[in-house]
């Protein structure tokens, strides 16, 4: 049976709450945490700063934080096309008109009809006095004889309606208001006739008597484009569980996850090439991996021992446990480790082909937006791994069918509202510890009606004696913020110094130092790198249908990292130049705004918002306009990120700032974020420890996890230590669910299950079993078995008796199967101190000799008694791949290197078997990889 959505909203509470909880930003990050506190049967307040006008045209607030989409409202008349490419009309820009409420059109197409449009009004269907006047003034002009079409309208993109039929149900109301009016003036009901069409805003500039109305053209900007790929797994978890409502309100089978579409496709557009197409269908074994793995490098110019080279070290990343990730490639970057770089040794032991060094420098930081030659090795190739794999049934480079607020946090937030989620406009305005607790100050809006033992208002009386509220102090047994860094350090700025406060000090700002044993490779500046970077997005609106490609597209080789999707390509209703004002959009992230164009001579961020549109695009038509099937039409329109900001009153001027920039992942940088390590809840072994030992005001679970302030605050955000570790939304949940673990750890250690409702905390048993991070499994070898590991899939899901936890995904643990026993036996050799298994059988040394000195015959020599029946192995491993390098062909490369791989895991298999954690006792350890 189908549920009313607001039916549901008047029945009210149905019980007590398991407390108070004040989500501070509405960010997918505080979404999360709101999502999943109001399902566990919390009360949530969210509040958020930024307002627009909702479809009824009040003011609400605007959730999504920076992945919001950015509504703005253009003339029709105004092109662009001088900024951003050859000047297509002469026409002087036109000041920006609004659309007026009501219009009326001199005739209908017969003689003696007439004919109304009825614009939808923003916030109701009622008539404001203009209209009213408008229609009397009509009335007497339509004589005896008139029949009269109304024609009720909604305008799509600036009211967020986004579903036609919800338009039409709206712009029928609205037709009907008119009609009835009309009919109060005396007309006859039998003359009219009413129709419900959105609006079509180009055909709206019409004229009667001394009415003119001009339409405005409502782009839909982002602040850059929306990349789901397939191995997100707690945002599709939430997508999944958020219904899509229909125009009733009724719940519909669907779920935003359906508003994913796949992208099944990438071409890599290079100066002077033609551009490469790639499939995104994603390998379902290990064989298909490695083909596609070497198709997409062998395109790249790639040279056959380059192929080996990186499939050797993507093998040994793979077969490395993730305790030895963690001592071994957090302090080095991405290049360092696929150069195999150590800092005692000049050069590099993997020497690449030029062009394919210059590929491996290039592509992650347009694909990721993270130099390889400064991020740190490990976030950087979880993610290459991930992007790799099998995406499990998940949507392939998802992309949604709209933009990102209709698609996505319209219904998320209509979801939220029927679970009773309140959402207030308002802000936190200071954090305090008095005596020591934490005291909570917020303003809010309009003075909404708020339970003042909740939200205390704090009063004050004005010259002319009125009582003003100043501001509120919040009550909240919880306090969650979920903002950006940079705001987190200012409002934190007065706390004491404990927990992520500490860490906070100076954190946006701060200048990050290599770390250590930083090879020196990639000169740093002298202030040190910048931790949060500017990338950012702008969107070209053309009036003609432009797709460049079948989903993405990397400009590998252009100066400001550039990338782009056509987006309507994906979208549920394609954009239309009669109902839209444009046919067609480019997203283009601009990925660098450091590096300066060799045309300009300068970076992103010394020019002005119309140097950077018109930079991009030529940069863009630098690239790919040689081709002759792809001559692009100017665009019409463009939209920059409204929050990037420029000097100047309308900025005209030069780039000031960003009020979003993205924390990228520098090598040695992650022991410096924020807050406890996340904890995974899905498996339970290994006995419980004391409570961890903190500084006073800062409470832990035993079992880890994020960080409880004074009892009360929380910080969430894509900034704190996930296990995505990537800046993404992907990261903001996930780092949401870890805020909610740790409520629900807190409510049931420290305020006991039911210490809301007046009654006694149950006492926590501190001998039970704990949750123990998977890192930590793997040494100790207590396995919860592969299945778990791989899949996520697990019958034993953390939980308290104030709810279960909710679901934690570590990429890690959701590798290819393949690689757990390598890994399994990986951690096994890091616990004893022992090296990577490639050490022990010197897998690589033979082709990092031949790619410094130039092809030679296989000679490697293992010493160890123990190791000879595997060394013996890998000689036959390393000799099908020396007979793959003598190769002509990338299909005989592939079938050699299949062969040669599937031997390496057939040894690998083999010994594994008989093998026990004791039993390489004397390996090698010539390597510079070697454990430490
Ligand atoms: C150009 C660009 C493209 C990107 N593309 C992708 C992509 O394709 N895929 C992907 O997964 N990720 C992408 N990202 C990253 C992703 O958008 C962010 O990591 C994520 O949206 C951050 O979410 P958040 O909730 O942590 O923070 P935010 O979105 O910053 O939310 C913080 C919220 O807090 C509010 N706030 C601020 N001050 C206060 C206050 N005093 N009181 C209350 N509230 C306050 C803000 O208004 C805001 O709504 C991209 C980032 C950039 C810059």
């Amino acid at each position: 049976m189908k549920t009313h959505a607001k039916e549901r909203n008047r029945m009210g509470n149905l019980g007590p709450s398991k407390g108070n909880v004040t989500v501070y930003g509405g960010g997918v990050a505080g979404l999360t945490v709101a999502h999943e506190l109001i399902t566990r049967g919390y009360a949530v307040t969210l509040i958020e700063p930024t307002l627009a006008p909702d479809r009824f045209g009040q003011s609400h607030v605007r959730v999504g934080g920076m992945a919001a989409s950015q509504m703005n409202d253009v003339d029709p008349h105004h092109h662009v096309h001088d900024s951003v490419g050859t000047p297509a009309s002469d026409d002087p820009p036109r000041p920006k008109s609004k659309l007026g409420p009501v219009w009326l059109a001199a005739d209908d197409d017969s003689d003696k009809g007439h004919s109304v449009g009825a614009c939808h009004q923003p916030g109701s269907a009622a008539l404001t006095a203009s209209d009213k006047q408008a229609l009397s003034d009509l009335v007497p002009k339509l004589g005896e004889d008139y029949t009269l079409g109304i024609t009720g309208m909604v305008h799509i993109g600036r009211d967020n309606i986004y579903d036609a039929s919800q338009g039409r149900i709206l712009a029928r109301q609205r037709a009907g208001s008119v009609a009835a009016f009309l009919v109060e003036q005396g007309l006859d009901r039998t003359k009219l006739s009413l129709r419900g069409a959105n609006v079509d805003p180009l055909r709206c500039d019409d004229t009667l008597g001394s009415w003119t109305t001009t339409q405005s053209v409502t782009l839909p900007g982002e602040h850059g484009y929306r990349y789901f790929p397939s191995f997100y797994r707690h945002v599709f978890d939430t997508m999944g569980r958020t219904p899509l409502y229909d125009s009733d309100g009724m719940l519909s089978a669907r779920t935003v996850y359906d508003n994913l579409e796949s992208s099944l496709s990438v071409t890599v557009a290079r100066k002077h090439h033609d551009p490469i197409l790639f499939s995104m269908v994603p390998p379902t074994n290990i064989q298909e991996m490695r083909e596609s793995l070497i198709a997409t490098l062998a395109s790249t110019g790639a040279t056959g021992l380059d192929l080996l080279l990186i499939s050797l070290r993507m093998l040994r990343y793979l077969s490395t446990c993730s305790a030895r990730r963690e001592a071994l490639y957090e302090n080095v970057s991405l290049l360092d480790f696929l150069q195999a770089r150590h800092p005692d040794r000049p050069g590099p032991d993997v020497v690449y082909s030029p062009s394919f060094l210059d590929y491996l420098e290039t592509a992650p930081r347009i694909l990721a937006a993270i130099d390889p030659a400064t991020g740190d090795a490990r976030t950087n190739a979880n993610i290459a791994v991930q992007l790799m794999q099998p995406d499990n049934g998940t949507r392939i480079n998802g992309t949604l069918n709209g933009p990102t607020s209709t698609a996505w946090f319209d219904p998320w937030v209509e979801h939220l509202d029927a679970l009773r989620v309140r959402f207030l406009g308002g802000k936190l305005t200071q954090m305090t510890v008095v005596d020591g607790k934490l005291h909570v100050e917020l303003e809010l809006e309009a003075n909404p009606k708020v339970d003042p033992e909740r939200f205390e208002p704090v009063t004050e009386t004005s010259p002319c004696g009125e009582t003003v509220i100043t501001h509120y102090i919040d009550h909240a047994d919880y306090i969650v913020t979920a903002f950006d860094a940079a705001t987190a350090e200012r409002l934190s700025a007065e706390l004491p110094d404990v927990g992520v406060p500490e860490k906070l000090r100076g954190y946006a700002e701060a200048r990050v130092p290599p770390p250590p044993e930083w090879s020196g490779k990639v000169e740093v500046p002298e202030q040190g790198w910048r931790r949060f970077q500017t990338m950012s997005g702008i969107q070209y609106f053309f009036r003609e249908t432009v797709d460049i490609a079948t989903g993405h597209v990397y400009f590998s080789d252009s100066d400001w990292g550039l990338s782009s999707i056509s987006e309507q390509q994906f979208w549920a209703a394609e954009p239309n130049l009669n109902t839209n004002g444009y046919a067609s959009l480019i997203s283009v992230d601009i990925g660098d705004f450091e590096t300066p164009s060799a045309h300009l001579g300068k970076p992103a961020r010394e020019c002005t918002a119309e140097e950077i549109a018109k930079e991009t695009w030529r940069q863009i038509l630098e690239v790919i306009d040689p081709a002759p099937q792809l001559q692009l039409p100017v665009p019409t329109w463009y939209h920059l990120d409204d929050n990037l900001a420029f000097a100047g009153d309308a900025g005209e001027g030069l780039f000031q700032g960003n009020a979003t920039p993205l924390q990228v992942p520098l090598a040695g940088d992650w022991h410096r974020r924020p807050g406890g390590d996340p904890f995974d809840p899905v498996a339970v072994d290994g006995p419980a420890d004391s409570p961890p030992d903190l500084p006073q005001g800062v409470w832990q679970s035993p079992m880890g996890g994020y960080y409880v302030h004074w009892d009360r605050l929380l910080y969430a955000g894509t900034w704190k230590k996930t296990f995505t570790r990537i800046t993404t939304m992907e990261a903001a949940n996930e780092s949401g669910r870890h805020v909610v673990n740790a409520i629900l750890a807190h409510t049931h250690e420290i305020r006991g299950h039911g210490a809301f409702e007046g009654e006694p905390p149950i006492p926590v048993d501190h001998s039970a079993p704990k949750h123990t991070d998977p890192v930590e499994r793997e040494q100790t070898g207590k396995s919860v078995g592969r299945s778990a590991l791989n899949t996520g899939v697990s019958g034993i899901i953390g939980q308290n008796p104030v709810g279960a936890f909710c679901r934690i995904w570590n990429p890690e643990q959701h590798e290819m199967a393949s690689f757990v026993p390598l890994k399994e036996l990986d951690a096994m050799l890091f616990e004893q101190g022992l090296p990577h298994l490639f050490d022990v059988l010197m897998l690589e040394t033979t082709a990092q000799a031949w790619s410094q000195l130039g092809l030679r015959p296989f000679a490697a020599t293992p010493n160890i008694q123990d190791l000879q029946r595997w060394t013996a192995e890998a000689v036959k491993w390393q000799q099908s791949a020396t007979a793959a390098m003598g190769l002509a062909g990338t299909p005989a490369i592939h079938d050699a290197l299949i062969h040669a791989l599937r031997s390496l895991r057939g040894m690998l298999e083999q010994f594994l078997a008989p093998m026990t954690p004791t039993t390489p006792t004397t390996p090698t350890n010539d390597s510079s990889e070697a454990s430490t």
